[in-house]
């Protein structure tokens, strides 16, 4: 582990307030009984105990203060402890705290299912369903999909991510640490290429890709047996790559033409984090279902899955749901959170944040050997880093420059099926002064990890 005290002394710490090295005392001393009683299944990203946050800042349990540009994986959009979600939490606690939505139904339920069908694109009329986790929208969704059209096999994409559970496990792409070791897996699903412009075959060509990804899936399944296409508008976990123009819009034209539901993973992208409320609007899709999780809750756990009236409407009562799905609490808390999106028009304010991150990075891709790509769309852009010379993944740099940023102050996230990619989602409320700063400092980090 390399000392902090270099970066610190030659970017200013404004946003960021470190006395201690990282991990201080409290955390080390806090991890200690982590490691004795979580299982070591859980993973850890980062060394350091959270103690309090606010807006784009998280302090610790020693009193150092890091720049936030992960927002806990696009969930604190709003910012975390948004002063108008604590207050709505607050306020709901105090009334109800659950009742279960099927037995004795409440209004925060329908306003929220209402805000989907207002928010989420597709001019139709729209109805949803509200579960707690990200993984259990992606099933519901399959669910509703099978239901509706009588068929088994769903397709997927390759670098996808859509959970945890045994049928998301299926649906996704990377084995470690994902799947490895947690076999056997839901049968008819089939994988097939999605565009990565950087690395296939087809770079800007969409509809090439397309093609090629429909041929696939003719060998593979052959269309009269698909329920659905599920695809993410921009992959997350699978390393941010954002498809070539045409490609996801081609796909979804077939799927309509042979009577497939196209199915749109908005939980990371979803609510304002691409510089739209939803990133499928970048394609124009209008998804026959669309999956929500997130940033949807303003930091409290609540997912959804969101469709055509006549597809959501094909479930026989009682057969999807939960006990806790759409809990008042966190209903509340999503309520106040969307409204802060609406009001500060945060969709703009991502795309704001988006070319604030270009400006400063875009550069490294020139300037930088081990730089191969820098790309996003809005808030939500990656650095993909290789050895020089080539495309081969850099994932030990990508580790060294993870560490030195958490030992600078900052909280970042890596991703990508090889892990070779930095991803940046800040909240989006995040200051221009406190992105900036973090910019600088990672900026920093980089040139000085691949000094040669
Ligand atoms: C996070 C994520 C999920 C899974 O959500 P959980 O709440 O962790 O179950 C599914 N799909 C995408 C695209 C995600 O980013």
């Amino acid at each position: 582990m390399s000392d902090p005290i270099k970066l610190k002394s030659t970017i200013p710490q404004v946003a960021r307030h470190l006395v201690t090295a990282i991990p201080g005392p409290q955390s080390i001393s806090l991890q200690q009984e982590y490691d004795e009683f979580v299982s070591i299944g859980v993973g850890e990203l980062m060394p350091f105990f959270a103690a309090s946050a606010s807006g784009a800042t998280i302090t610790d349990v020693d009193g150092n203060r890091f720049i936030d540009l992960a927002a806990g994986i696009a969930v604190t959009g709003v910012g975390n402890a948004a002063p108008e979600v604590v207050e709505a939490v607050r306020d709901q606690v105090g009334k109800f705290t659950h009742t279960n939505f099927a037995t004795t139904p409440y209004q925060g339920y329908v306003a929220v299912c209402k805000k989907l069908s207002e928010h989420t694109p597709g001019s139709f009329a729209k109805k949803s369903v509200l579960l707690n986790s990200g993984a259990e929208a992606v099933e519901n969704a399959v669910k509703i999909a099978r239901r509706y059209t009588g068929r088994p096999a769903i397709v997927v994409m390759e670098n996808s991510f859509h959970g945890r559970t045994n049928l998301t496990m299926a649906m996704t792409t990377k084995a470690s640490p994902y799947k490895q070791g947690f076999g056997p897996f839901a049968s008819d699903v089939y994988s097939v290429p999605y565009s990565y412009p950087l690395r296939d075959a087809y770079g800007a060509d969409g509809a090439a890709a397309a093609s090629a990804t429909i041929e696939q899936i003719e060998l593979l399944v052959g269309h009269d047996q698909v329920a659905a296409i599920v695809a993410e508008p921009v992959q997350g976990e699978g390393g941010f790559i954002v498809p070539a123009n045409g490609f996801l819009k081609t796909l979804n034209e077939w799927a309509h033409e042979h009577q497939i539901l196209y199915v749109s993973d908005e939980i990371q992208s979803g609510f304002c984090r691409t510089g739209r409320w939803f990133a499928s609007e970048y394609s124009e899709l209008e998804p026959d279902l669309i999956t929500t999780a997130k940033a949807l809750g303003g930091g409290l756990p609540i997912s959804a899955v969101t469709g055509k009236a006549e597809i959501m409407d094909s479930v026989q009562p009682g057969g999807i749901g939960g006990t806790y799905g759409g809990n008042p609490v966190s209903c509340a808390a999503s309520l106040a959170a969307v409204s802060i999106m609406e009001r500060g028009n945060l969709a703009m304010r991502a795309e704001h944040i988006g070319h604030i991150i270009q400006q400063h990075l875009k550069p490294l891709e020139h300037d930088n050997p081990y730089v191969a790509e820098v790309r996003g769309l809005g808030a939500m852009q990656a650095v993909e880093f290789v050895k020089p010379g080539g495309l081969e993944p850099n994932a030990e740099l990508v580790k060294r420059i993870s560490i030195k940023a958490v030992q600078s102050g900052l909280i970042i996230l890596t991703c990508g099926i090889h892990a070779n990619v930095i991803r940046l989602l800040p909240p989006l409320i995040i200051s221009d002064e406190e992105l900036e700063e973090a910019l600088n400092v990672l900026t920093a980090i980089i040139v000085e990890e691949t000094k040669q």
